[in-house]
């Protein structure tokens, strides 16, 4: 199967995060030709952007 990244450049879809409400963002031309990614953007709380394991526990544990 064969997807046309380029179709897709700039769409935001939902997901990505089972802890949060993140968001992924496809860049087509990230890294020049044929290069691309998927931009995932988590909520300020969420404990995949919080550094140790331990940090995420107590991140978790605030928010609630
Ligand atoms: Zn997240």
């Amino acid at each position: 199967m064969t997807i046309n990244i380029n179709a897709l450049d700039g769409l935001t879809l939902p997901g990505g995060c089972e802890h949060c409400q993140a968001e992924q963002k496809i860049d087509a031309n990230w890294g020049g030709r044929g290069i691309h990614r998927i931009a995932i953007t988590h909520d300020n709380w969420c404990p995949r952007i919080n550094g140790s394991n331990r940090a995420a526990r107590r991140a978790a544990r605030r928010h609630r």
